[in-house]
């Protein structure tokens, strides 16, 4: 009895299916044969959100961020940390709301940098202001 997870490549954004055993043997994507789960997170943009949001069987985790932001700056390496000890249980993706602000606008985002964790393309959980690594694991592990 094996389970299988829809998870969605981060590079050609092709929908795999995973055995749960196997998340953690560093699978590589039936597609572009590239790692499923780099240990960095993605950019999304109008093509990719609603297919890592939506089809992903595992939690994504979105930074809403902008450019001229500074504290969405300053946690950028943070949140790149907490990828990669929160892959491959949960994906960590960004959004740059500066650039698409028509994927942001349904999420209500009122200040920046807000994570939001989604689960089966719903809102689970939010948090706002800048985090350390520590910090934005900690607060996953305790919302899923
Ligand atoms: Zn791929």
């Amino acid at each position: 009895m094996t389970e299988s997870l829809h998870i969605v490549c981060p590079h050609c954004h092709t929908t795999n299916r995973v055995q749960a055993a196997q998340l953690t043997s560093q699978p590589d994507c039936g597609g572009c044969h590239q790692p499923l789960f780099p240990g960095a997170p993605l950019a999304l943009d109008a093509a990719s959100f609603a297919k890592h949001v939506q089809r992903n069987h595992i939690p994504v985790l979105v930074d809403f961020w902008a450019p001229w932001c500074g504290p969405c700056r300053q946690m950028a390496p943070a949140f790149a940390q907490a990828a990669r000890t929160l892959e491959p249980q949960v994906r960590l993706a960004k959004l740059d709301t500066e650039a698409h602000p028509q994927l942001a606008a349904p999420y209500n985002i009122r200040s920046i940098p807000t994570m939001v964790l989604f689960q089966g393309g719903r809102e689970v959980a939010r948090i706002s202001g800048a985090l350390g690594a520590a910090d934005i694991e900690r607060w996953v592990r305790s919302v899923l």
